[in-house]
């Protein structure tokens, strides 16, 4: 089957790709020579999912999914969570963003955070969607320079170190991201061709 992956992120589709299996062929916006920017209005991770599959469904009418991540910090209700990446401004700076995350929570001992991402995935018109979180508290000070994002503040549960402290490959196998991914390519995986 061959599949729209509703993203101009190369590194997340190299991601899904290594995943599922080679009967599907997942196809990104550059493959179909789609280079327009696509909304992120909703609300909720959930709504900006079903934009951004839904955007590309109508246009092309053709099998599809999209993607949407944010962290939420408990005590924040919530945020950043779908306005993580234009937290501090439009200027969508990672380092900004994580600056004002430390700040709202100086002192606080109530550190409890999340990310989460959602996936929606359009298939014969129909829609499913799939979620994966990681647990865990955002640290007093910035620690490492992998990933991207909040990952220097960001200590999931059962570790002492930050996302940004871990390699690419660790990271992959437990993150929030490669959590929904594997659900749907479990999904995909049991589809016939
Ligand atoms: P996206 O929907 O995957 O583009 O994520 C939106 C924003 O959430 C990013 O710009 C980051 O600020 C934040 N974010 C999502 N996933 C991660 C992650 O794995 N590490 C750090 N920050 C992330």
């Amino acid at each position: 089957m061959h599949l729209i992956f509703a993203t101009h992120n190369k590194n997340k589709v190299f991601e899904v790709t290594k995943l599922v299996s080679k009967d599907h062929e997942i196809l990104n916006l550059s493959d179909i020579n789609y280079s327009e920017d696509i909304p992120e209005t909703g609300d909720t991770l959930e709504e900006n999912a079903l934009l951004k599959a839904r955007f590309i469904h109508k246009i092309f009418n053709k099998n599809c999914f999209s993607d949407d991540s944010g962290l939420e910090i408990e005590s924040l209700n919530n945020e950043p969570g779908v306005y993580s990446a234009r937290y501090a401004g439009e200027e969508k700076s990672d380092e900004a963003n994580m600056n004002k995350v430390l700040e709202k929570l100086n002192g606080s001992h109530s550190r409890s955070a999340q990310f989460r991402t959602v996936i929606v995935l359009i298939i014969a018109g129909k829609e499913y969607l799939f979620e994966g979180i990681i647990k865990g508290k955002i640290a007093v000070k910035k620690k490492g320079s992998n990933g991207f994002g909040y990952d220097p503040i960001f200590i999931p549960n059962g570790f002492i170190k930050t996302f940004a402290e871990m390699s690419i490959e660790e990271k992959n196998l437990i993150s929030h991201r490669a959590i929904a991914i594997k659900k749907l390519t479990a999904f995909l995986n049991k589809l016939p061709e």
